[in-house]
């Protein structure tokens, strides 16, 4: 299951992210997730609720930011909203847009929590 391997995935690297900064553990993630992605938002969501237990992170925040699809036109040079890959200029009716935004998956930013640093100095 795709949605699945990309929970896992997330988790790993807000892992990563916590160790460098000598985090003990990971409270938050914040992704990005483009339009046109496709990924299931539904999908993702059920694959954390699954992962959590599994990897001792019943506490685990997740917030999801959708990122609606953009494209420029090639042919007019217009920025418009697109809900799939090609989708024709509504300015000019050009055929040749380029994707500019939506296909964005992301870790935007892992919330951790620090050592608590009064309780060690004693
Ligand atoms: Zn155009």
């Amino acid at each position: 299951m795709h949605e699945l391997s990309i929970a896992l995935r997330v988790i790993e690297i807000a892992r990563e992210e916590a160790a460098r900064s000598g985090a003990e553990k990971i409270t938050g993630v914040e992704l990005e997730v483009g339009e046109l992605s496709g990924v299931m938002i539904d999908a993702l969501e059920f694959a954390f609720s699954s992962v959590r237990e599994e990897k001792g992170l019943e506490n685990l925040r997740v917030d999801m930011h959708i990122i609606p699809a953009r494209a420029r036109c090639r042919e007019c040079g217009k920025y418009y909203k697109v809900k799939q890959f090609y989708e024709t200029c509504p300015v000019c009716g050009g055929m040749n847009p380029e994707l500019v935004k939506g296909r964005e998956l992301k870790v935007k930013s892992v919330t951790v929590e620090q050592p608590d640093t009064e309780k060690s100095s004693l």
